[in-house]
């Protein structure tokens, strides 16, 4: 019997001490206060030990000092060990403070027993296997056997509480360490009560310490698991889950599963001729795959992912499988939305730019085996609608011209909204009737209640070639074509071709040789005078050219337009200036009291300060402001104004004189004359020209002089050819004449001689 409990007390010792390792290192906190728990109890089991197996006194006192001051440590850690575990409960427990007061006192009253005696003593008592040392208690004893049971007895009522608190799925986690702790107390109750000479009540701690290691740290109750799993799965609220055995009949649905399969609780026989009704014939294949299907239902089409799973046993031997059934019509719904908006455009429903090129993209292997055109619709002045009519109308309108592109459109064209008020369409040419289109653009109305417009859209077209491939440049080729019928009112349809192919590389190749053109002076301003009533030359306007080395003389009109496209006009026209000024500069050493006039085109104003640029040049050079006559065409005032006019008074207040040039060629009326601030009103005889009847023109040029003579303004008129134009507009009050009459636009030095 001794050597039985010595060996089971010396493998106990080993285990705890391994457990002890074991769960120091486990990565929760639970696992230190398990690990505390196990070492402390290796000094009441061996003390207790050594108390078993000893015949001297002093020995055996030991071990009864290791055994009673060592079970206070246990104590201490089992309280630790208990908060640590209900920690998560909810509960939280932390241990009172008067529970360190009473170990404290106990574990002193007891090293005190040596000098007073009041705990316990010893008796020797022989016994048939061995001499032992009985312990006989005192009232130090009972103190200290109060206080144990007491925080024992407390920490096991807190599982016990636990225990029938929590919920039952959490039950068996508290009720193991209840039972293990009761088991440890009736042990122990039972070796005080058996008045056996030794005390073996620590085996049944050190068995609960192994227990407690093991149900705290590394049992996973199953029935929790299986209950976890099964609420979540029963619930689930999109999934519907069939489990089938091994011969394929349904033995459990999940709540969704018996709503969709229409299953009665019990009565499972017939979910698989539900399914199958639903789904078709191959739901009843069992085996391991997975599938997309859609459903017509009265209301909607519904859509489904099915999923079937087999399970096997460890022998691999199948033991049934499941099947997943989850609804994915909203996902699939918002998805579609999704892709819909990206595609479409909003007001018009009609493709949007990208996903028109895309799906152009798609089809391009068909440009072998049909000619398509891509067909750039636009629609003219659009902004004109939008600010006269209101944005309301001008959405109808749109709406109007998209359900005009959709009209007899067949599955192999294409077409949608570009940007804004153009429209894009790739057609096939059999498909696409000019004349019919021309027709329909000649007279393109749009109605809205009282409202009526007649709309002016231009078709621009590129023949697609078989090679073709990016569709962003068979449009911009489309575009392109428009330019040949930029303000035509009667042709409404205008084809890419050579010539507009040849334009573009022009204005490629000008545009990159301008900047060597300006730095070489290959660009460089002619002059033409400027002569007063009398003839005499008082001044000139500097007018570009360029003399190419390729090319030759190149007139204004070959490349101006080009760069008032592209912006690189401001080059041009900074260049122009500062000739002129090193012109007037070199003029004003020489005495010579003439000015010269500046072309500003209005783009300048979106590329360069104008005004601060040409201040700084008249300051470079020194020259007085009024000798450089400054410009600007009607078409300046016409976009923003106000601020322009600005502008013009800013050039007026800082001493320049300014000329409203090519007057009569654009809108403004002359109204108009009396708020705008120049000094000098050019009328082109070119524009005038244009009107077969003579007297008109002069008459209306008549009253022009007369109106500005009103207003303060001198006139000057541009495109004098005949020395009777040049009487006549004398006698009509103009002061300033130019023209090929007085003589071309001249080289500088040419101009000087001519002086
Ligand atoms: P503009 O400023 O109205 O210049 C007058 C145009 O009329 C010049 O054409 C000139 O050569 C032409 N002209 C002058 N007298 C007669 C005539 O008796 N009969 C006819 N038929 N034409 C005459 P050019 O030099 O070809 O310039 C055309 C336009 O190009 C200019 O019109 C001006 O708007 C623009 N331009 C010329 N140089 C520049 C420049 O340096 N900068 C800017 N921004 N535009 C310029
Ligand atoms: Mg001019
Ligand atoms: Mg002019």
């Amino acid at each position: 019997m001794k050597l039985f409990f010595s060996v089971l007390s010396t493998v106990l010792i080993l285990l705890l001490l391994a457990s002890g390792i074991i769960a120091r290192y486990y990565p929760k906190a639970i696992g230190r206060s398990v690990a505390i728990l196990n070492f402390s109890l290796f000094l009441p089991l061996a003390g207790s030990m050594m108390t078993d197996n000893t015949h001297e006194k002093f020995t055996a006192t030991v071990g009864y000092y290791m055994y009673f001051i060592g079970f206070n440590l246990v104590l201490l850690a089992l309280m630790r060990f208990a908060a640590e575990y209900c920690k998560n409960s909810g509960t939280g427990h932390k241990i009172p403070k008067f529970v360190y007061a009473l170990l404290g006192v106990d574990t002193a009253q007891l090293l005190l027993n040596p000098f007073t005696g009041h705990a316990f003593s010893m008796e020797k008592v022989s016994m048939p296997d061995g001499i032992f040392y009985r312990m006989i208690p005192h009232a130090g004893q009972i103190f200290h056997r109060i206080v144990d049971y007491g925080i024992f007895g407390a920490v096991l009522l807190i599982f016990i509480v636990m225990t029938f608190r929590m919920p039952s799925i959490y039950k068996e986690r508290y009720s193991v360490i209840m039972c293990t702790m009761s088991f440890a107390g009736l042990w122990q109750a039972f070796c005080i009560s058996s008045n056996s000479p030794v005390d073996h009540a620590t085996i049944g701690f050190g068995f609960a310490g192994i227990i407690i290691f093991y149900f705290s740290l590394y049992y996973r109750p199953l029935k929790l698991l299986d209950r976890l799993l099964s609420d979540i799965v029963s619930e689930m609220p999109e999934e519907a889950l069939f489990l089938f055995d091994p011969n394929g009949r349904c033995i459990w649905a999940n709540s969704l599963g018996s709503q969709i399969a229409e299953v009665q609780k019990g009565n499972l026989e017939a979910t698989e001729n539900f399914l199958v009704k639903i789904f078709g014939e191959s739901i009843k294949n069992h085996g391991d795959w997975s599938d997309k299907t859609t459903v017509q239902s009265e209301t909607e089409l519904k859509y489904y992912t099915l999923e079937s799973h087999t399970f096997t046993d460890e022998k691999d031997c199948l033991t049934g499988s499941y099947l997943r059934i989850r609804d994915v019509t909203r996902e699939q719904q918002e998805v579609k939305k999704g892709i819909y908006e990206a595609t479409h455009d909003r007001l018009t429903g009609l493709y949007t730019r990208e996903y028109l090129y895309q799906s152009i993209s798609e089809i391009s292997q068909s440009f072998h085996e049909r000619q398509y055109l891509i067909v750039f619709v636009d629609i003219k002045n659009f902004k004109i609608v939008n600010d006269v009519f209101g944005n309301e109308f001008g959405d109808y309108a749109l709406q109007c011209i998209a359900d005009w592109v959709r009209r007899d459109m067949s599955e192999y064209c294409r077409y949608g909204r570009l940007v804004g008020d153009t429209f894009g369409i790739c057609v096939p040419e059999s498909e696409f009737s000019p004349k019919e289109r021309e027709k329909e653009l000649s007279n393109f109305i749009i109605r809205k209640d009282n409202t009526t417009y007649q709309l002016l859209i231009h078709l621009g077209i590129y023949r697609v070639a078989p090679e073709d491939n990016d569709v962003s440049v068979m449009f911009d080729r489309a575009h392109l074509a428009l330019s040949t019928i930029q303000d035509e009112y009667k042709t409404h349809i205008a084809y890419y071709n050579k010539e507009i192919r040849e334009k573009i590389l022009w204005n490629q190749n000008i545009s990159s040789q301008l900047g060597e053109a300006i730095r070489t002076r290959a660009v460089r301003p002619y002059l033409q005078p400027i002569a007063d009533r009398d003839g005499h030359i008082v001044g000139a306007e500097a007018l570009a050219r360029w003399i190419h080395p390729e090319h030759g003389f190149m007139s204004p009109a070959l490349f101006i337009p080009v760069f008032e496209k592209n912006g690189m006009i401001a080059e041009v026209d900074k260049h122009i200036w500062r000739c002129a000024c090193e012109v007037l500069s070199e003029w004003q050493k020489e005495n010579r009291n003439l000015f010269i006039s500046v072309n500003i085109s209005p783009k300048d104003f979106y590329f360069i300060d104008v005004i601060a640029e040409i201040k700084s040049l008249v300051k470079e050079f020194q020259i007085p402001p009024e000798i450089l006559r400054i410009e600007i065409t009607e078409t300046v005032m016409m976009t923003e104004a106000e601020n322009r006019m600005q502008i013009l008074e800013d050039f007026r207040r800082a001493g320049f004189i300014v000329e409203m040039d090519d007057f009569g060629s654009g809108y403004s009326s002359l109204n108009m004359l009396k708020d705008m601030p120049v000094d000098v009103l050019k009328i082109d005889m070119k524009f005038l020209g244009k009107t077969d009847d003579k007297d008109r023109a002069e008459t209306i040029v008549k009253n022009i002089i007369r109106l500005s003579e009103e207003l303060g303004i001198s006139a000057l008129t541009e495109g004098v050819e005949t020395k009777e134009q040049y009487q006549t507009l004398s006698q009509m009050g103009c002061s300033l004449f130019q023209g090929y009459y007085f003589a071309k636009p001249l080289p500088v030095e040419e101009f000087e001689k001519l002086l």
